[in-house]
């Protein structure tokens, strides 16, 4: 998903104190689109600034994650993942043969675990749905 996501801004926000190599952490997974994990950010973050190191990233990540302002996941190979927190909610759908991410938003799925939730007496207030799949076809 597209999200071109203003974390400076998010950081002022949340009172974090913005140094130069976090502002360009921040750029870096403000205009990622995917869901790089730290060696791949690190790798974009130095594209930038050739002096980060990944230990910086590594703890800029880490207090984007604590500030509410980073998601982490873990899509089955043991890695952690990050992505901007979008208002946009989606779920993922992992592919297991090629590790590729596919996002996707449903709404009966939405309804229906809210559904479940209540049934079981509570309202919903959060959800993670990671589906893994083989695709039927290889040429997607
Ligand atoms: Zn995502």
């Amino acid at each position: 998903m597209s999200r071109n996501i203003d974390i400076e801004a998010l950081c002022a926000d949340k009172g974090l104190r913005i140094t130069e190599q976090r502002k360009t952490v921040a750029r870096v997974l403000g205009d990622s689109e995917d869901h790089p994990d730290v060696e791949t950010l690190h790798a974009r973050a130095a594209a930038i600034d050739p002096n980060i190191s990944i230990a910086t990233v590594y703890r800029t990540v880490r207090l984007f994650e604590e500030a509410g302002i980073l998601e982490r996941h873990e899509f089955g190979d043991g890695r952690s993942r990050y992505e901007a927190v979008s208002e946009n909610h989606h779920d993922h759908l992992i592919d297991v043969e090629t590790g590729k991410v596919i996002e996707f938003a449903d709404d009966e799925l939405e309804a229906l675990q809210k559904r479940i939730a209540e049934k079981l007496g509570f309202r919903l207030v959060d959800h993670r749905m990671e589906l893994y799949g083989v695709a039927l076809t290889r040429d997607h």
